[in-house]
């Protein structure tokens, strides 16, 4: 039987839309204007969403723009940046808005907002030093513990999910950031892994990319190879440095496990109860 070949998505910057029509594009700018502009009705087919690069940008652009189209709002210095994200909710009203905050100062506080005004938030994580992975964990605190939060917060949510499931699914993808799946296409229309900050490059076949690097990590029988989180990450944390220690990254897979047991616990007594008092 001959195999599907899976659809690999561009991200691309808006002055290539032309060349990459009939792919499957997200469409990147610092412009909203821009953006609506290059995607004009009836042109939106292969279209997944759009990024706007700028929190400073005209939105009511986009706000107007009926088309339901994902738009993600990508941060670059949560500290300086957060009080700029209740200008975007209006977003809301017209199409489904992520917030990708990079794990960098100010961190947490961008989550709370973001949370706050409803938004679902992708952290960009990178190869976290100790301090970013002390605020990583108070993200993951709020995350699993505060009232309020009602959207996903990733990668925490579909890794606690695929705890719960038993249903592992590695960092690379969680992320959109394995190559075989999604490409970055710079400025100058070269193909890349999609991981900021942008101007790192991934080397050799891009389809096989993660395959590679996760055969080479296990055949070194270095970290990974004893690492009980393999599946829920499949050696994203040794990219680009594979001499980066995992120690606190462990960390936050182990708070995810143990919060997909306590859930599962809580929902066994839940069910018991209600079948004893035969509701
Ligand atoms: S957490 Fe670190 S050691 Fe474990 S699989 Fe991921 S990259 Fe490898």
């Amino acid at each position: 039987m001959v195999q599907a070949m899976p659809t690999v998505v561009y991200n691309i910057p808006v002055h290539l839309v032309p060349a990459y029509r009939g792919r499957e594009v997200l469409v990147r700018s610092q412009d909203p204007a821009a953006l609506v502009q290059a995607l004009p009705d009836g042109d939106l087919a292969q279209l997944v969403g759009v990024q706007l690069l700028s929190l400073t940008a005209d939105v009511d652009v986009l706000a107007d723009w009926g088309y339901g189209v994902p738009v993600d709002l990508v941060m670059y210095s949560p500290d300086s940046e957060f009080p700029l994200l209740y200008r975007h909710a209006k977003l809301l009203d017209k199409h489904p808005v992520r917030v990708s905050i990079p794990a960098l100062p100010g961190l947490f506080k961008a989550v709370k907002v973001a949370s706050a005004l409803r938004f679902p938030v992708k952290l960009e994580v990178g190869q976290p030093e100790p301090a970013t992975i002390e605020a990583l964990q108070s993200v993951l605190d709020f995350y699993l513990h505060h009232p309020s939060v009602s959207q996903p917060v990733e990668f925490f949510h579909t890794s606690l999910l695929s705890f719960y499931n038993q249903a592992p699914v590695p960092l690379w993808d969680v992320q959109e950031e394995d190559p075989a799946y999604v490409r970055y296409v710079t400025d100058d229309g070269r193909e890349t892994i999609a991981r900021r900050p942008v101007g790192l490059r991934a080397t050799g076949d891009l389809g096989c990319f993660v395959a590679a690097l996760q055969q080479e990590l296990l055949a070194e029988r270095g970290e990974c190879y004893e690492c009980e989180f393999f599946e829920h990450c499949g050696g994203y944390f040794k990219w680009p440095r594979k001499d980066y220690a995992c120690s606190g990254v462990k960390t936050l897979f182990s708070i995810l496990r143990d919060a997909s047991v306590a859930l599962r616990h809580d929902l066994n007594t839940w069910t018991a109860a209600r079948k004893g008092t035969g509701q």
